[in-house]
């Protein structure tokens, strides 16, 4: 019944165990700087668009990239989106905690939110030559 009620509060998009109240968040922007090879785009046929989006679902939504580019080069910046899957150990993802306080109830219990996948169901072991990584 606890580990029910514990799951329930955990997605890979936050945590609710502790009174922190934790987001994952993703930042498309940089998926989009980095090269990502998981970036899908498509031009939308109605308005020429450019749509693009990761083929993890780390990041659900479809985003319309000049515009992202344009907000880009404001102060602030497109920021990050709330995760809708595990991110993989390369994701540019940060973890933003909604309150901060002192007590019992503001104690982590759940240190793996703040690692990629903990049980690491997406990453690739990829076998080069002489070495051995995962991606
Ligand atoms: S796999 Fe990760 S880095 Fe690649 S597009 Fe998706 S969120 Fe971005
Ligand atoms: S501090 Fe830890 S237990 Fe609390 S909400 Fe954030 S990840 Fe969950």
């Amino acid at each position: 019944m606890e580990q029910s009620n514990l799951s329930a509060k955990t997605s890979p998009g936050e945590c609710r165990q502790c009174c922190q109240f934790c987001d994952k968040l993703v930042e498309p922007a940089s998926c989009l700087k980095m090269g990502c090879r998981f970036i899908y785009t498509y031009r939308e046929e109605i308005n020429g668009r450019l749509y693009f989006g990761c083929l993890h679902k780390v990041f659900k939504v479809e985003i319309d990239q000049e515009m992202m580019q344009e907000i880009e080069r404001s102060k602030l910046g497109f920021g990050g989106v709330k995760v809708h899957e595990a991110p993989l150990s390369h994701c540019p993802f940060s973890v933003d905690s909604t309150f901060r306080g002192k007590g019992k109830e503001f104690d982590c219990d759940n240190m793996q939110f703040f690692d990629c996948s903990s049980s690491d169901r997406y990453c690739y072991k990829v076998v080069e030559e002489g070495s051995e990584r995962t991606v």
